[in-house]
């Protein structure tokens, strides 16, 4: 039962990676998602159907363009094949439950969103606005749990959890407008929701880890001299990378310091 859902989730995960792929490199620009189909960047032939299969397709044609040639960058399978392997995980730690669509939207965007953040330093409000209200219908929907027990003072929690990461990132824009954009504190409120839903210790945990995160890693950096204080490191992946520590260890880390005081 579990082997078989993990194994659909993650076939389908495969796929999902692969329309990631036309998100990371087309809502950037404006362009829409649904049309014209892929073509290579390089000679503008379209992608014929057998060679746009996640992961393989890459494979069947070495890495390059069956009409020019040229090389195709392997980043495109490794996100379709890192969005299977997230998606697998995230269904066998929900399991098949209502909860179960509210975090595969989750992983979806957060994949799109850190790709797309290191790439232009943007998040963009095309994918971050729309997640308030779908993030909130599907959390609505694992609240809801119907045919089992349901929780609405999750759902309330959630609503919370959202005004307060909003609002602490938006003062702390304020404070050091250096450090952060407008894009941040708008994601900050969507990651509030899930964190929000998941209790008060995931909200504080995942707040938290982002900054310890992001530190660690622009500490590593000045270290190795690869970066100097100011260039500007996109923020947007520790935040997500936070929130998935806040989901996953939230609880246990707070539960952990109540047990110490
Ligand atoms: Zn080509």
């Amino acid at each position: 039962m579990t082997a078989g859902l993990v194994t659909i989730v993650g076939i389908f995960g495969l796929m999902i990676g692969s329309f990631l792929n036309v998100v990371i490199w087309r809502v950037p620009r404006g362009e829409s998602i649904v049309s014209p189909p892929s073509a290579c960047p390089r000679c503008g032939h379209e992608i014929r159907p057998r060679d746009n299969l996640p992961v393989i397709g890459w494979l069947i044609l070495r890495g390059r363009c069956r009409d020019c040639g040229n090389p195709i960058s392997p980043r495109y399978p490794l996100v379709e094949l890192a969005t299977g392997v997230l998606f697998a995980v995230t269904a066998l730690l929900t399991g098949l439950s209502w909860l179960l669509p509210a975090m595969l939207y989750l992983v979806a965007i957060g994949i799109a969103l850190t790709l797309i953040d290191i790439d232009t330093k943007r998040l963009p409000n095309a994918i971050v606005l729309p997640s308030y209200v779908v993030g909130a219908v599907l959390l609505a929907l694992a609240s809801a749990n119907p045919g089992g027990e349901s929780d609405w003072g999750a759902f309330v929690r959630a609503l919370i959890g959202a005004a307060a990461m909003f609002t602490v990132y938006f003062v702390l824009l304020l404070i050091y407008p250096a450090g952060m954009g407008f894009g941040d504190v708008k994601l900050a409120g969507a990651l509030g929701l899930y964190l929000g839903w998941f209790g008060w210790g995931a909200l504080v945990v995942g707040w938290f880890a982002a900054y310890l995160l992001g530190g660690i890693f622009s500490i590593g950096l000045l270290l190795v001299r690869r970066a100097d204080r100011k260039s500007g490191i996109p923020f947007g992946p520790w935040m997500l990378l936070g929130a998935g520590v806040g989901i996953l260890f939230g609880q246990q880390l707070a539960d952990w310091y109540a047990g110490i005081l």
